[in-house]
Order: C-alpha cells, then structure tokens, then sequence
C-alpha cells in the first residue's frame, strides 16, 4: 500500500541541496560570529587554532571549527557557554545524566521555537497531525522528552495527553478510554507498555485506537522496532536528539522508516573518526558531531555527541531531501571493552530479541575476575518458558551464550531470570552494569 506521507513544512524539508548548502553556509557564518563574540570558551579554541570567523566562507569550512565536549558543559556550567544576556533566556532544561554529572542548556525564545519546530516535523513524520491524540510519557521536567514531545504535538494542533512517565495501569486506561492515536515514549517502556496490554488480555487491534509511536532517547534496533510494532499493532518510529543541542526532534524518521532525516536547515551533522577526528564521507561509520545554526542561546560549535551512526543522502520515498542517520549503533562511551573486543549493548539486543523464550529485557554485567573481564548477560524468561522443562532452558542458554559468541565474538555466562525480575525504566533502560570501574 502506498504510504501517505505528512510533511510539515515541505519548503526546508524536500528542498533543493544546493539551495539548503547555501542556506547552512550563511547560517553557519552567522552562528560563528555570535558564539566568538559572545563565549569566550569558543573565542579562546578559535585564537589558538589561529582561525577568524570571516575565515567560514562556506559550509565546507566546517572543518576548520574547533570541536566542543560534554566536559566543556560540565566546566563552563551553568552559564558559561551562553550567546545571550540570561535575561533573554526563557527556558533551561538539563541532561537525564545517563552518562556522568548531568549538564544543562539555555533556549532563548527563538529555541525554543525552533525545537518546536523540529519536533512538529518529527510526529508529523510518524502521521501526527491535528485530528490525532497524543499520549506523552516521555518524563516532563528537565528532560527534553516531554516538554518537546508536548510542544512539537501542540504546534501540529493534535489533542496532547501529558502523561509524563510512570504509573503502566493508569497509561494504559487513558489510552483506552481517550483513544490515543500517538504513543510517545521510550522503546523499552513501549515494549514492557505493550507486553502489558497484552497480560491485560486487550487486544490493540479492537480496543485501542493506536496507529503510530514516535521512540527515542535510547538506542534501540530493528529486531526491537519489529516486536513494538507486533505487540500493539502500530507503525514505530525512531526520534533522536539531545539536550546539548536541542532534545528529540533533531533527527526523525518517516513512515518509511528506512533512517532518521536531520533538520539540516537548523543543525549540521558531520560524521568524523573519532580518534583522527577526521571527516569522513557520507555513507562510513563514525562518530556523530551537530553544529547548530539557528540557536541563539547556548550554540554548539561542532559538538562531539560520541553516539556512533552512518549518514545516508540517497533518495527517500517521502520526498524529503534532508539526510538521513542510520540507527545509532552504540554510543563510544556506553562501549564495553572485553578482553579487547568492542560490544555494544544493541548487538547483544539483536541476538536477544530473535531468541523465542526470552523477553528482551535485560541487563549486562561486567566484572574483572582473575585479571580477566568477565561478561553476564542477564535475561528474563517468558512466562511460558519459565515453566518449561530445565533441560529446555538449558538449550536456550546455550544458544544464547553461541549466538553471542559468533555475532560479538565474546565468551558470555547466560542467566535465565525470571520474567518480570529485572527492573524496569520508565524512561531510559539502564543495559550496563559495570563493576570494573568500582
Ligand atoms: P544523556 O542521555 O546523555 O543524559 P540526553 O537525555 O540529552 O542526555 O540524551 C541524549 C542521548 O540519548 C544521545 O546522545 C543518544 O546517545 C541517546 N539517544 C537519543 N535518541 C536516541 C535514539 N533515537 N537512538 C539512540 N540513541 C538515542
Ligand atoms: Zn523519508
């Protein structure tokens, strides 16, 4: 069936890419001037490198910025790293800190809008549009996750339901009795949401009214995307974004969900090596770096995001021109080294999701025993293989433990928990357990 595909705002997003090159080019001149002017950190990195910002004639000239890290957030925090007078800030929202001491950033008016913007593209993307109810339970507060979710829904004129996070029962009787379209929300709640529908004996199909999620702030892959869609009979879209650069919306998919399409007309993404810190060609995977172009309150200058991604140019069915990002494979500083070998979390994912017998929630323990890395995956079992016979799941532990093995190349000790036991996240799952670092 032919897809019907909702753009928001058909200008930026299927423009001519020579045209948006030029745009960016004087976007970025502009931005660079501001941040020089007005930060001293990034006035400081440019004198070092000995480059003027007259010396940014185009976008191309991108790679002669200096790069910014989460580290400058946290040095220069609270306000170091404003453009603005903080009068003319109206909005702050801050970092869910999966990674360390959290971060925060200031929005002018004028960013806020633009996110605004970005987000209404984004559920727009999914096929959100005024006539649609959307059930946010994406946390509200410092987190980007509702407030944007909720801004973006509230541009497009749709019925937004603010849930916020938490309380499965109380989500699932609203969505029920509002008939929710919309779903809004990480992919690990949206998957323990639809296993629940599904305990509840409801069946998405006659007793809800749900047609799409829009998923994010968390790495999640196809195997997942699959089960969402099976478990509550909806089409599942990826949303990515950050708080050093806006929240969700930077980045979304359409309905063909073939990558998220980048807001290019309002941040640049480059992908580099992460050790050369090269740029490297579209289509080679690297590390993500966003500069923003329209931000006035807190710009970020080539910011490092450290999530690993692929950049994809080439046509998309829906119309859009914006490139596209692969999903996030792996994020540099969620990467575990074992015994040497590089495993992220979302490999160990693929094999657990197309494994029958277990549920794909689960929970990776490191440890260091004898000088040597050690690594435990914990998984639950279905409540129908939790019953079955123990020479049964003993098989499934071994297929398991050689699935990992030949996919990741690493030696893992399998536990088979029981369902329901590993704690649940309402917002972002915690995957790594760490205990080397102790
Ligand atoms: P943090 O997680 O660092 O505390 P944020 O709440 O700003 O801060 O989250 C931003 C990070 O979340 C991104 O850098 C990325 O690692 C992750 N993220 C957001 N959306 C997605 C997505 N759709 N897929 C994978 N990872 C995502
Ligand atoms: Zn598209």
């Amino acid at each position: 069936m032919e897809k019907k595909h909702l753009i928001y705002n058909p200008e930026m997003e299927c423009i001519d890419r020579e045209k948006l090159k030029a745009i960016q080019g004087q976007r970025l001149r502009e931005t660079v001037k501001l941040t020089y002017e007005n930060v001293p950190l990034f006035r400081k990195r440019m004198d070092e490198k000995g480059v003027k910002p007259e010396d940014i004639k185009s976008v191309d000239d991108i790679v002669l910025l200096p790069f910014t890290e989460k580290t400058d957030l946290r040095d220069e925090f609270p306000f170091g790293l404003l453009a603005a007078p903080k009068s003319e800030i109206v909005r702050i929202q801050g970092s869910s800190g999966t990674t360390g001491k959290p971060i925060v950033s200031g929005y002018t008016e004028n960013d806020v809008e633009v996110w605004t913007e970005m987000v209404a593209r984004s559920l727009a993307g999914a096929g959100c549009g005024k006539d649609d109810i959307v059930q946010v339970c994406y946390g509200y507060g410092l987190f980007t996750g509702g407030l944007g979710a909720h801004q973006g829904a509230t541009r497009l004129g749709a019925m937004v339901i603010p849930m916020s996070s938490g309380n499965t029962q109380r989500q699932i009787m609203m969505m029920k009795e509002l008939g929710s379209t919309i779903l809004c929300c990480t992919p690990s709640y949206a998957t323990y949401l639809g296993e629940t529908i599904r305990d509840m004996g409801l069946d998405p199909k006659k007793d809800l009214k749900l047609k799409a999620g829009v998923f994010g702030a968390e790495p999640w892959t196809e195997e997942m995307r699959k089960r969402i869609e099976e478990l509550l009979d909806i089409d599942a879209c990826d949303i990515y974004g950050l708080t050093e650069i806006a929240g969700p919306g930077v980045a979304f998919e359409c309905l063909e969900k073939k990558g998220m399409h980048v807001n290019e007309d309002h941040v640049i993404p480059e992908i580099i090596d992460p050790v050369t810190e090269k740029q490297l060609p579209y289509e080679t995977p690297g590390e993500l770096v966003f500069t923003t172009i329209t931000k006035t309150g807190m710009p970020m200058i080539r910011y490092r995001t450290h999530d690993i991604c692929t950049l994809y140019v080439d046509k998309c069915e829906c119309g859009r021109t914006l490139v596209r990002m692969g999903r996030i494979t792996g994020r540099t500083d969620d990467m575990i080294v074992i015994r040497g070998v590089n495993v992220f979390p979302s490999q160990i994912e693929s094999v657990l999701v197309k494994t029958n017998g277990v549920a794909p929630h689960y929970v990776l323990v490191v440890d260091r025993v004898n000088s040597t890395d050690t690594l435990e995956v914990k998984v639950e079992l279905t409540e129908d293989m939790f019953s079955d016979t123990v020479a049964h799941i003993e098989e499934v532990k071994n297929y398991i433990a050689g699935e990992i093995k030949s996919v990741v190349g690493v030696q893992a000790k399998i536990s088979l928990v029981p369902p329901k036991s590993l704690p649940r996240s309402e917002g972002k799952a915690k995957r790594v357990i760490d205990n080397r670092k102790l």
